[in-house]
């Protein structure tokens, strides 16, 4: 399988592992859980499911990792404003994310680190790069030592003039660089913020060294895949390959640098500063799970998508499409169906940089072959377990729209009709077991002297 490498702008391929173990390394950048996860987030999510159930399918160990940053700026103002400490805010929104890539039907990752918990790593770490001499100790904080690294080096993932970085970066005067371009491993606390105890002094840890501090004590030097989103091309993973790369003495740090387009939310990159976002709860609420997947997979991953209820509903119309098929009822005598060169074309692009659009095509392809051979009788079920097998692989549950009750209605109006009936007549009990039962299947009654509306729950 090959995968596009940011770090060598060229085609790689993944196998085999890095680990004699053959088990693949992945670390995907995770969130900052201020507050409620967006479209963009489900996107970052379900492009790397999509990669991880592949591998499993194909019979490939994956382990993957992805943390949490559970101290940050964002985090700290955010919490004084609500009152609340940063653990608490960040305790909420987590639970929260993780229910809702359950609800996405993501598969969990093998670990969740949280800088929280990783604070003796981290200064391990930092530790070691002093010692080493690619960081110091300044004023409280301590910064890494780019110039250490080497300019080139520096500039590889990101393709840009170390210069250019140099003159374009920006001094606070309240810091204590060496260089405009070293960046803080370590920051001394600042009254009122939440601070650990280090060699240092108090303080907390700088963004970028807890990757490369939770890569190394779960995944080991090596790793086989970084992913992330390409926002974090600069300066987020050009730092943490500079870090790890130093402590460990060892290149590359990820054979695979891994990144994903942004979602565009109308012309602009949807992320928190812009007001209208989309959260994925309220995405999902409206589309569903395989509608939000079949959005995020019709394109690759390489490839900016923009977000729109046209593109949302377009995609519930595909899945819905998938879904007719694998359970189309179909009739005896084979169809004659190819579905395994379907697979194998399948396969071939999923192997082609994890090309979903392509594979999608030979999908509906297949179900289209269904629809015809059951429309004319014959017998379908042996591809449609095919189809059902390369959803799945996608990660798309092709379960039932949820609750809706389209098509229902003129029935849902004959009972509340029989029930008033039966409120007439006194009947009572058996008014009330029609109620309770369309309650359970979803529809609230309400009584009011203008007669009994419905409604859905
Ligand atoms: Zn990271």
């Amino acid at each position: 399988m090959q995968i596009t490498d940011t770090l060598t702008a060229s085609r790689r391929e993944l196998l085999p592992p890095v680990g004699e173990d053959g088990v693949v390394r992945m670390y995907v950048c995770g969130i900052t859980p201020y507050s409620e996860a967006h479209v963009g987030h489900a996107l970052h999510a379900i492009v790397f499911d999509v990669l991880r159930r592949y591998l499993d399918w194909r019979g490939i160990p994956v382990k993957h990792v992805q943390n949490f940053t559970d101290i940050d700026d964002k985090l700290i103002e955010r919490s004084q404003r609500l009152g609340i400490s940063m653990a608490e805010l960040a305790d909420r929104n987590i639970a929260e994310y993780l229910d809702q890539l359950r609800a996405m039907n993501v598969l969990p990752a093998h670990a969740y680190p949280r800088v929280t918990e990783t604070l003796p790593q981290i200064i391990r770490f930092i530790a070691g790069l002093i010692e080493k001499g690619y960081a110091y100790a300044a004023g409280g904080d301590v910064y890494y030592r780019v110039r250490a690294f080497g300019a080139e080096r520096y500039g590889a993932l990101s393709k840009r003039n170390i210069d250019d970085l140099r003159a374009g970066a920006r001094v606070d005067p309240t810091e204590h660089k060496e260089d405009p371009l070293d960046f803080a491993l370590w920051k001394g606390a600042k009254p009122g913020e939440p601070s650990w105890e280090s060699p240092w002094g108090p303080g907390r840890p700088g963004w970028h060294i807890e990757c490369s501090a939770m890569a190394l004590d779960t995944l080991g030097e090596q790793i086989d895949i970084h992913g992330g989103g390409m926002d974090l091309i600069f300066p987020h993973h050009t730092n943490e390959i500079a870090q790890t790369e130093a402590y460990t003495g060892k290149a590359p740090f990820a054979r695979i640098w891994m990144h994903n387009a942004l979602l565009q939310l109308g012309s602009e990159k949807m992320s928190k500063s812009i007001g209208n976002l989309v959260s994925i709860r309220e995405a999902l609420e409206q589309y569903g799970a395989d509608a939000l997947r079949m959005f995020v997979i019709t394109s690759h991953y390489r490839s900016p998508v923009t977000y729109s209820e046209e593109a949302l509903e377009a995609a519930r119309a595909g899945a819905e499409r998938l879904r007719t098929a694998a359970f189309a009822k179909g009739g005896e005598g084979d169809a004659g169906i190819d579905a395994e060169g379907v697979r194998a074309r399948f396969i071939e692009a999923m192997d082609d940089d994890l090309n979903t659009p392509r594979a999608l095509a030979a999908l509906f392809e297949l179900a289209r072959e269904i629809n015809r051979a059951a429309a004319a009788g014959k017998s379908v079920e042996a591809a449609q377990a095919v189809l059902r097998e390369l959803c799945g692989v996608l990660g798309l549950t092709l379960a039932a729209p949820a609750k809706r009750v389209r098509g229902a209605e003129p029935f849902i109006d004959l009972l509340v009709e029989v029930r008033s009936e039966l409120r007439a007549a006194k009947q009572w009990a058996l008014a009330d077991r029609v109620r309770d039962r369309l309650l359970e299947l979803g529809i609230e009654l309400k009584d009011s002297p203008d007669g009994t509306s419905w409604s859905e729950k």
